[in-house]
């Protein structure tokens, strides 16, 4: 029997409703149940795919192409469970469903209205996750009382009375703000935000209550009675230091065994985190720290580079050693002025991360040559990949306006737009004007990797399948080129006709990869490229 419960924010945002949610799917899974997360937008954008990474963070990829919430990276990285396109879902994408069946005239003359064909369709999303995991987790985004989500709430309002308080229920994760003149936290906004929710019919059962100290035995009690809930079920969630010591945190004040309890669930075995607690030792105790400059655009939200940061702790975890990251700033590079050097002085690693458009790719060049020159390891990712290349066509293989169609329409395009990908024997064709949304090569494809390459050493195989989101690519006509400029093509679509990763051979660690190894590595199962890097980033830093 599928259970669901349903997770609301209130008070403000970026409450870490996300990786709360991961959290507790990840202890959850440690008691041994099949877990499965989703995650309902209440935006219009029918995917994030297209907003910007300073708007929205990062967009996660899933193997089956979608582009979806970043929360959903949080739930891979935390359960290991692959995250699928319908684990996302967005007001967006509920409507355009609905308009498409209006116009088909699946609804028979009737007016079309939010309630009930709107929450219907949004009821469909969650109830085909019944039968596939023992508990559906539901991450509602945005914050109770935002006009955006009300269909959504009035939605599992009605999913939940539908299914009963034995398969459903409702956990809201809320703010205790603390007040320095008065020296107390305050429970008044929780009081308010839950009695908000109940006025639109829902009855949380478990409140997380978020602080940044310790919350006094009275405050709870305060709580529990003024919203209605046993007391055991108003859950104090302290700032972790780590988000990987989150699990063992929320378990310790026992989110897991109320969530049980509340199902009327058995709660007397512990779960197993001894993987969790491996990893937060590491993370506590390292033996040694390297820094690694990201040479990247949207470098002032920590969120728009959410799983790149991630990997590279994970990197590091293998490593036993703290990364140090050293946001540079690829555009302040583009003119003239090219001190990126002065910059990236002194760091053990540089990697030039997935980007998009002309802006700061100048800098991310420059980048890529002084990595060469100083024979710093460099990971170069997708857009980073491209750059290298343009940097070793311009300066080691004579193409001295080596560009690409991305951004100018002069020089020679050794990057160019792709239009024609394989896929499942298939080709997938776009036109040059088609629509920007959900038109880039997304999602897994697999690729070779040549024997007696550093890639397959590090991969341990030559069959690899890893996750792309971009339009172009590097133009394999320049292969040769490349080569003779020691720039080795070592992966390739198995047709060989799309460059997928190169590697330097006169070069500690120079790779670039045009797909996105950050988005499957996880804490207690490192991306192998980037454990590599960073064990190469810590041989260099012993050398300086
Ligand atoms: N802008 C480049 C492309 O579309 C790279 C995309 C990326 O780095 N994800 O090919």
């Amino acid at each position: 029997m599928t259970r669901f419960i349903f997770i609301t924010g209130g008070v403000v945002s970026s409450l870490g409703k996300g990786l709360g949610s991961a959290a507790l799917g990840a202890l959850l899974q440690a008691r041994g149940y099949k877990v499965r997360l989703c995650k309902l937008d209440p935006y219009l954008n029918v995917d994030p795919g297209t907003m910007s990474p300073f708007q929205h963070g990062e967009v996660f990829v899933t193997d089956d192409g979608a582009e979806t919430d970043l929360d959903l990276g949080h739930y891979e990285r935390f359960t290991g469970n692959p995250a699928c396109k319908n684990d996302n879902v967005t007001t967006g994408r509920i409507y355009t469903e609905v308009l498409a069946k209006e116009r088909r005239g699946d609804y028979l003359g009737a007016t079309v209205q939010v309630i009930p064909h709107v929450t219907d369709e949004i009821k469909d999303f969650i109830r085909e996750k019944d039968g596939t995991a023992d508990f559906v987790l539901c991450e509602i985004g945005g914050t109770v009382g935002d006009i955006e989500s009300l269909p959504f709430i009035e939605a599992i309002r009605q999913f939940g009375n539908e299914m009963g308080r034995d398969r459903a229920l409702f956990l809201h994760v809320t703010l205790l703000p603390y007040i320095p003149a008065a020296g107390e936290l305050k429970t008044k906004p929780t009081q308010h935000s839950v009695k908000e929710l109940m006025g639109m019919g829902i009855r949380p059962r478990i409140l997380l209550c978020r602080a940044d100290r310790e919350v006094p035995e009275a405050e709870l009690r305060k709580i529990a009675l003024f919203c209605n809930i046993d007391e055991n079920k108003v859950i104090p969630a302290l700032d972790a230091s780590s988000i990987y010591e989150v699990p063992l945190t929320y378990h310790k004040v026992g989110l897991d065994t109320q969530v049980l309890d509340a199902f009327g669930l058995d709660t007397s075995v512990e779960p197993d985190l001894s993987k969790w607690e491996r990893i937060v030792d590491r993370i506590k105790a390292p033996e040694i720290e390297v820094t690694i400059g990201v040479v990247g655009k949207y470098t002032n939200l920590a969120d728009s580079y959410k799983s790149l940061n991630e990997a590279l702790t994970h990197g590091g975890i293998a490593n036993k050693a703290r990364v140090k990251i050293k946001f540079v700033e690829a555009t302040l590079f583009d003119g003239s002025a090219d001190d990126i050097a002065h910059e990236l002085q002194g760091v053990n690693g540089i990697l030039v991360p997935g980007g998009f458009g002309e802006r700061g790719a100048e800098g991310k060049i420059k980048a890529a040559q002084y990595a060469r020159e100083k024979k710093i390891p460099y990971f170069g990712i997708c857009f980073g990949l491209q750059m290298a290349v343009l940097e070793a066509a311009r300066h080691l293989a004579g193409i001295k306006d080596a560009s690409s169609t991305e951004f100018s329409k002069k020089g020679t395009h050794v990057v160019g737009l792709m239009t024609e990908w394989t896929k499942d024997n298939k080709k997938e064709k776009r036109g040059k004007d088609a629509d920007l949304g959900g038109t880039m090569r997304l999602g897994a494809y697999p690729a070779a990797l040549k024997e007696g390459s550093k890639v397959a050493e590090i991969y341990g195989h030559t069959d690899i399948s890893e996750r792309h989101r971009h339009r172009y690519e590097v133009n394999i006509n320049y292969k040769d080129a490349l080569e003779k400029a020691g720039f080795i093509m070592s992966g390739t679509s198995p047709d060989g006709l799309l460059p997928e990763i190169c590697e330097r051979n006169d070069h500690p660690w120079f790779i670039g990869v045009q797909y996105h190894p950050e988005l499957k590595s996880k804490p207690f199962d490192p991306h192998p490229l980037f454990v590599s890097f960073i064990e190469a980033a810590i041989a260099q830093g012993r050398l300086v």
